[in-house]
C-alpha cells in the first residue's frame, strides 16, 4: 500500500518535471531557434524528466535571436560608418570637415580658395570649377617664413646700422 502511494507520488513528481522542463525549454529554445523542426525537436528533449532540460541547456545555441540580431544589426552600422564616413585628411587620416582648407590636427593643406571667386579648391586642381579662373600655386609657408626673416634681419640690419 505504502509502495502504490511512493509510486504515485514519484509518477506524479515525475509528470509535472517533464511538464515543467518541456514549458521552459520551450520557452527557451522559442527565443533562440528559428527553424520550428529544431524548436519541437528541443521541445520533445526538454520534456524527458531532469535529464531533458540539461542537455539541452548544453546543446542550445548560445545566442538568443534578439542577440543576433542586434549583433547584425551593429556589423552593418559598422560597415555603413566604414563606407559612408566622411571626409578625412590624407596625411593623418582625421576626420575633417568638406569645408576645412586645412587639416585641424596637422595643419595639411586640404583646400585652397580660388583667388577670383573665393571657391574652395582641391589642391590637385588646375582650374576653378565655379569661374573656371585657372587655380593658382600658393605659395608655400615655408616661403613666407623665409621672406619673413629676410624682412627681419634687412630690419634687424637697418636698426644696427642706425
Ligand atoms: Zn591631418
Ligand atoms: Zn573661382
Amino acid at each position: 500500500m505504502i509502495l502504490r502511494v511512493v509510486e504515485e507520488v514519484l509518477l506524479t513528481l515525475l509528470i509535472v518535471a517533464g511538464a515543467c522542463g518541456g514549458i521552459w525549454t520551450h520557452r527557451d529554445a522559442r527565443r533562440r531557434i528559428e527553424d520550428p523542426f529544431f524548436l519541437w525537436t528541443a521541445t520533445l528533449l526538454g520534456l524527458v524528466p531532469v535529464l531533458g532540460p540539461l542537455l539541452y541547456a548544453l546543446l542550445r545555441p548560445p545566442e538568443t535571436l534578439h542577440d543576433v540580431q542586434i549583433r547584425r544589426l551593429e556589423l552593418r552600422e559598422l560597415e555603413v560608418g566604414l563606407t559612408e564616413r566622411g571626409p578625412f585628411c590624407h596625411a593623418c587620416g582625421s576626420a575633417v570637415k568638406a569645408d576645412f582648407r586645412l587639416c585641424p590636427v596637422c595643419t595639411t593643406r586640404l583646400k585652397k580658395p580660388c583667388s577670383s571667386c573665393g571657391g574652395l579648391l582641391q589642391p590637385n586642381w588646375l582650374s576653378c570649377p565655379w569661374c573656371a579662373e585657372p587655380a593658382l600655386e600658393i605659395p608655400p609657408v615655408q616661403a613666407d617664413l623665409d621672406a619673413a626673416l629676410t624682412a627681419e634681419t634687412a630690419a634687424a640690419a637697418a636698426a644696427g646700422g642706425n
